[in-house]
């Protein structure tokens, strides 16, 4: 099995079962906590937004993610 780490936290994905224990989101590799604390810091804004667009929302997923990499951590919006 591969071994993956999360990009964000990079603790390691030790159950690599894709869309379960990890999420392979905008190139990165994202583990199920950091997952949870992207909807979280994302749902305010996604809430706000009309009308709504998958390409919006592929946007602020991916902005969202690089972010959280430089940063090291997950803020909200
Ligand atoms: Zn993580």
């Amino acid at each position: 099995m591969k071994n993956l780490k999360c990009d964000v936290c990079h603790k390691d994905i030790t159950t690599a079962i894709k869309q379960r224990d990890y999420f392979h989101m905008a190139h990165r590799d994202i583990c199920e906590a950091c997952h949870d604390q992207m909807e979280r810091s994302i749902k305010p804004v996604v809430r706000t937004k009309q009308p709504f667009s998958y390409e919006w929302y592929d946007r602020l997923v991916r902005d969202s993610i690089e972010k959280a990499i430089v940063k090291g951590r997950w803020e909200a919006r």
